[in-house]
């Protein structure tokens, strides 16, 4: 069973010790914060815990593992009572987890600092776990990586769920499950990273839609000239093609020494690189989209980092038209479409990235089955005195 931070009571909270691991690996430029979207989607979780009296223990990585997460302080100390610890699991954070008063948080330096959160090792585990009597998991985007904090501590401490995990964890389960006609959209490149996720969408939706570099191994595997596209595995795609829920565009958009031109996939030649989806296609794909129940769309339809972004526009059009219920997710993706501001038009708009994706393809996450094995928080606790 999965525990969130609502099934605790008011009383319970009050002077409780959590480790909260939050995603606080946001862009940063010149020493601030420039992006704080996934702080503002957590920090409820945090005030919540906060305003019922708890002491939070804030973790998180940076990506880059000799940066600092004390811009992250910077920005949070505007929102919330905060402190900042100078290590991960030392002597000053453990010093500093022992001075927090009700209702204050702490936030710990980049636990990619030390090697045994990527390493999930035990002692690691141990000294983090040591500093809370609890552990929340607010950090639904990394909850794929079998990391020290993300599984090691949930073995070791009583593991919740936070708001954020619970929204992601909530809106993409339908996804798994999507209600017939359903229709799934995936694009973008690198077919490996796919691979899976395209076989188990193929046991659950009716229709799948292929568009993006993706297309390309499929072209090739139907016996056409790609010229200089972008290929990865045309050998998978050739299997796959057996399948008749698959869509294979039957046009694209090519860049060639003429300039950018509409194709019929038939006429692409040596000197062609294929770019984007074309507009026979995307026609083809609307009437299916607007019989849909579920849909599900990851994956640019084109290279639209090179402005060809056409295919993508008109896809995200057709899903905020449609009644379907939708689900829209990936991290280039959402950069693809976030100047149309369409998010809304979406039922839901994952913020989740990689972690969707491994979601959507094995059904449950490294993180999530640690939260549901992680021990129970033993009932005296209530009782003791903090
Ligand atoms: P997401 O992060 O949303 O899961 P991916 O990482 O799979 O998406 O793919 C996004 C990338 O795919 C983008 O950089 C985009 O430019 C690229 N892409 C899509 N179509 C093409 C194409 N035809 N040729 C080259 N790159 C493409
Ligand atoms: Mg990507």
């Amino acid at each position: 069973m999965l525990r969130s931070i609502q099934d605790f009571s008011s009383s319970r909270l009050s002077g409780l010790k959590v480790l909260f691991r939050a995603d606080f690996n946001v862009p940063i430029e010149n020493g601030k914060v420039v992006d704080p979207l996934r702080i503002g989607a957590t920090i409820s979780s945090i005030k919540h815990l906060l305003g019922y009296g708890a002491k939070v223990i804030i973790v998180s990585h940076r990506s880059e593992e000799k940066t600092s997460l004390l811009p992250v302080f910077q920005y949070l100390k505007r929102e919330i009572p905060i402190s900042f610890a100078e290590d991960v699991a030392g002597s000053k954070a453990r010093h500093a987890a022992n001075a927090l008063k009700n209702g204050q948080a702490l936030l710990l330096e980049n636990l990619r600092w030390d090697k045994g959160e990527k390493e999930n090792d035990t002692q690691f585990s141990k000294d983090l776990a040591a500093m809370a009597d609890v552990y929340v998991n607010d950090a639904f985007p990394v909850s794929h990586r079998a990391h020290a904090s993300v599984v090691g501590v949930p073995a070791i401490l009583p593991g919740y769920a936070g708001f954020q995990f619970l929204k992601e964890l909530e809106n993409l389960t339908p996804a798994l499950s999507p209600k017939s006609p359903s229709l799934a959209i995936i694009g973008g490149a690198k077919f490996a990273t796919k691979e899976k996720l395209v076989h188990e969408l193929l046991k659950k939706y009716d229709r799948l839609f292929i568009g993006g570099a993706l297309a390309n191994d499929f072209f090739l595997a139907q016996g056409h000239e790609v010229g200089k596209s972008l290929v990865s595995d045309a050998d998978h795609a050739r299997s796959l093609l057996q399948n008749s829920k698959i869509i294979v565009p039957v046009d694209v958009v090519v860049e060639n020494p003429n300039g950018k031109e509409d194709k019929d996939i038939e006429d692409v030649n040596e000197n062609d690189c294929i770019y984007d989806v074309g507009p026979k296609s995307i026609a083809a794909l609307k009437p299916i989209a607007e019989k849909a129940r579920s849909i599900l769309w990851n994956g640019p339809m084109g290279h639209f980092e090179k402005g060809f972004r056409r295919g993508t526009d008109d896809v995200a059009a057709i899903i905020a038209q449609v009644n379907a219920h939708s689900i829209v997710g990936g991290g280039d993706t959402l950069s693809s479409i976030q100047f149309l501001h369409l998010s809304d038009r979406f039922s839901f708009v994952s913020t989740a990235g990689g972690a969707m994706l491994d979601f959507l393809a094995n059904g449950t996450l490294p993180g999530i089955e640690a939260l549901k094995n992680s021990p129970q928080l033993p009932n005296s606790f209530s009782e003791r005195d903090h």
